[in-house]
């Protein structure tokens, strides 16, 4: 609601505005003011009607007075949010951009599996997406790019910087399994903490580590790419060595090796997805990470709002007694390429001859999922996928609309106000003393980039599914991003390409 102001100094603004209404019709203050929408802003609390304007791609007035814009939009009775940071974006494609920027994300990081290498990486990106972007330097491709035969099969390192899950090459990588299985000898550990040190001088945001698909990475390895990062002041962020049931090897296991390195080397932990690798666990695991935390360590984690996970077939993950250690049979394991469930008989034939197959895992609680979404300080992010004609994941497409259609609306798991920290103010806070560009994401004040999500609370939904993965999300109404649109009137503005790099 609008309060009129009763001052004498508006008195004199109005008449000054007369004045000089009479001269030449003078320069509008904003680029574009976005109208009576519901700010609400996770940093501070806010949760109120104003009008905002936008300048040279920043917020440059909040205010409940009527704002000067050469463009004026209207957006009475939508909300307006901090566009969302996704910590854990595979997909950084065109295709999966524009999904995620449908979904609400202004800002996809691959700060998991991480890049290598890193310049040649932000490289192919730059002018040539509508989101911002960004990467850690990479574990599992540093361990590639070291322990690798590359040459055998025609690629150099330069060949892993478009990543490695959209890799043509991935299915040719995944049959090498030396950097899978071996541990590095002297040499090639030295090897991989030069490669991580490259990647951080080239402005990776953190390292990135994948264990449990680099199983022969030992506790030493482990232990001393965190000290790269200490020595760096950035943070990892980790999948964690087994996201199995079992008591020794298990998750709880996994999860204390991250925290006894963390503690050891005071650099900062991110435990990625810790429904799917905690299964079970799950409340444990966020007990011991809270209880961490409150006794000084720099930990965090994060969450996606499905029972379901995805990885490749030819996995670590997938070893040994794989149906008991992980909960699930094999009538779990789906191709999202045709919904084909599988039995004991394909799975063994597509692990063998195609390994890079890209697979969904139906195995998690959603008492867990749930609890996890709605935990305090625990983070959403998608771990979404690069899609293979048009299937993959349906996460890569529907993650921040579930969290605000399913988990919010319907379910009353979490507030509003805080399912959109957990989606902008929270990731961006985990960033910013890394790299300092994230202090003006995930919040809406005055000097922020203009990065902004306005969508119906009432009608918010992801519409992807394991069938239909590719459907956009619903009630996302407009996406702005560094003051441009991407989406308008829930419509992608394909031309656009307003995306910048988050870069150290
Ligand atoms: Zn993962």
């Amino acid at each position: 609601m609008r309060t009129a102001s009763k001052s004498p100094f508006r008195l004199v603004l109005i008449m000054l505005g007369l004045i000089l209404a009479s001269g030449p019709a003078p320069a509008a203050d904003y680029d574009l003011v976005i109208n009576n929408g519901r700010v609400m802003n996770p940093a501070n609390g806010l949760d109120s009607v104003r009008n905002i304007g936008i300048r040279d791609g920043r917020i440059e007035a909040i205010s409940r007075d009527a704002l000067d814009g050469k463009q004026q939009v209207e957006v009475g009775g939508l909300v307006v949010a901090p566009g969302f940071i996704d910590l854990h974006a595979h997909g950084q494609r065109e295709f999966e951009s524009w999904l995620q920027a449908r979904d609400g994300v202004t800002t996809q990081l691959e700060m998991e599996a991480g890049v290598y290498p890193v310049a040649a990486w932000y490289e192919q990106r730059a002018g040539a997406s509508p989101i911002n972007y960004g990467a850690t330097v990479g574990h599992p491709p540093v361990r590639i790019a070291t322990m690798a035969d590359l040459k055998s099969i025609g690629l150099d390192e330069s060949d892993l910087a478009v990543g490695l899950l959209n890799n043509e090459h991935f299915g040719a990588i995944a049959a090498q399994r030396n950097w899978v299985e071996d541990p590095a000898n002297a040499e090639q550990l030295a090897g991989i903490l030069e490669r991580l040190q490259r990647g951080l001088d080239e402005g990776a945001l953190g390292i990135g580590f994948g264990i449990n698909y680099t199983a022969g990475a030992t506790r030493e390895e482990i232990y001393r790419a965190f000290g790269v990062a200490a020595a760096n002041n950035v943070s990892n962020f980790v999948h964690s060595r087994f996201g199995y049931e079992l008591e020794l090897g298990g998750s709880v296991d996994a999860v204390q090796e991250l925290l006894a390195n963390a503690a050891a080397t005071g650099a900062g932990l991110h435990i990625v997805h810790i429904g799917s690798s905690g299964g079970s666990r799950v409340p444990l695991l966020l007990e011991m990470i809270d209880s961490a935390r409150r006794n000084g360590i720099n930990v965090s984690t994060e969450v996606y709002p499905y029972t379901a996970w995805s990885t490749f077939i030819g996995a670590a993950l997938f070893d040994g007694d794989f149906r008991n250690n992980l909960g699930i049979d094999y009538g779990d394991i789906e191709l999202p390429s045709s919904g084909e469930r599988l039995n004991q008989e394909r799975f063994e034939l597509l692990r063998r001859e195609s390994p890079g197959t890209i697979i969904v895992g139906h195995g998690m609680k959603e008492d867990k999922v749930a609890a996890a979404v709605a935990h305090p300080g625990v983070m959403i992010a998608s771990d979404g996928m690069f899609y293979n004609e048009g299937r993959a994941h349906p996460r890569g497409a529907g993650t921040f609309s579930r969290v605000l259609g399913y988990y919010v609306r319907e379910k009353h798991a979490l507030s509003l106000m805080d399912a959109l920290g957990k989606m902008s103010y929270l990731p961006a806070k985990r960033l910013e003393n890394a790299v300092p560009q994230m202090k003006r994401k995930g919040r809406i004040e005055i000097g922020a980039d203009a990065d902004l999500v306005i969508f119906n609370p009432e009608t918010v939904r992801d519409n992807a599914t394991f069938s239909e993965p590719a459907l956009p999300s619903s009630g996302i109404e407009h996406v702005l991003v560094n003051g441009v649109f991407v989406v308008r009137n829930g419509a992608p503005q394909k031309d656009e390409s307003p995306g910048r790099a988050v870069r150290r």
